[in-house]
């Protein structure tokens, strides 16, 4: 089971800086076949149907508690896109064409079927589908796979970083690659204590280090890159048989903590009268505050 909080890995940058079309970018990091969707997914279907997990406790720990961590990058994400969507178009009568400004944006879903928000899409528009799920049951060959896919979503927040210099955007997209690198390593570390092979001589792949990155350098310089997180307040404890000893990039002493990185708040986004969201007026939200305290006898 799973527990929620009303916080977010990182602090997203406040600036106001519209850009839907980075947004569209970031949409391939949620909902496109290297994205945090597919990483959540392929970890939580291969927990799910984890077998002899007695005998394999930390590949069942770090598969646990890897997929809670892919479940708040699914969320940071979808931040990152709504902030970049923030402020794309301004309220206004149906006939000045209040929608007008973003006709040409690459991703018309963003403004049509939603209220600006971040959807389940990759970054041209499509959907994100479970057959990006990977789950053979064989251990080796799920951890290949979960080491591969991390590579290659390495690679896409790479590119992606590339593509805009959107504040919030190469925040989210700078963090996450800190800890895809720490997915990485740990995915090849595994596959070492399975197989007895040296796979962590591999990484980093592409071979450009983290470290090249001003958005990454400055977590790697507090140890970001060198702490893997339990995602329990009890369970997964095993993970530390397999998190142990130092990164192969720069030899830092790994340390697993039990628990959950600290969190930051969630800002609060603004209603867009022109897409009809909330779609509650003033007068409404007086008859809601009537309705509620009315509900918990509380008095005028
Ligand atoms: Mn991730
Ligand atoms: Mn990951």
């Amino acid at each position: 089971m799973f527990k929620r909080m009303d916080e977010v890995l990182i602090e997203i940058p406040t600036v106001e800086k519209p850009d839907a079309n980075a947004a569209a970018a970031v949409q391939e990091l949620l909902g496109g076949k290297f994205g945090e969707m597919s990483t959540l997914n392929n970890y939580l279907y291969q927990s799910f149907n984890f077998r002899s997990k007695s005998k394999l406790r930390p590949f069942y720990d770090l598969i646990m508690s890897i997929t809670g961590e892919e479940l708040g990058h699914v969320e940071l994400v979808a931040h990152a896109i709504n902030k970049c969507l923030n402020g794309s178009t301004t309220a206004g009568q149906p006939d000045s064409t209040p929608l007008g400004g973003v006709k040409d944006a690459r991703l018309s879903y963003h403004f049509l079927a939603g209220a600006q928000g971040a959807m389940p899409f990759d970054s041209m528009g499509n959907p994100w589908t479970g057959a990006y799920v990977f789950n053979s049951g064989n251990l080796v060959e799920d951890l290949l796979h979960n080491f591969f896919l991390e590579c290659g979503a390495r690679t896409h927040k790479m590119k992606v970083y590339e593509m805009t210099d959107h504040p919030a955007a190469r925040a989210v997209v700078g963090y996450l690659l800190v800890r895809g690198g720490v997915h990485v390593v740990a995915y090849a570390k595994a596959l070492e204590v399975a197989t007895g092979v040296n796979v962590t001589k591999l990484v980093p792949i592409p071979s450009l280090s983290n470290k090249a990155f001003n958005e990454t350098r400055k977590y790697e310089e507090k140890g970001v890159h060198t702490k893997l997180y339990t995602y329990s307040d009890k369970d997964f404890t095993t993970i530390n048989e397999i998190w142990k000893g130092t990164h192969p990039e720069d030899g830092a002493q790994l340390e697993v903590i039990q628990g959950v990185p600290q969190g930051y708040p969630i800002p609060e986004a603004p209603g867009v009268e022109e897409e009809f969201a909330p779609g509650i007026s003033a007068e409404e939200f007086r008859q809601i505050a009537k309705r509620l305290k009315e509900a918990g006898n509380i008095a005028d």
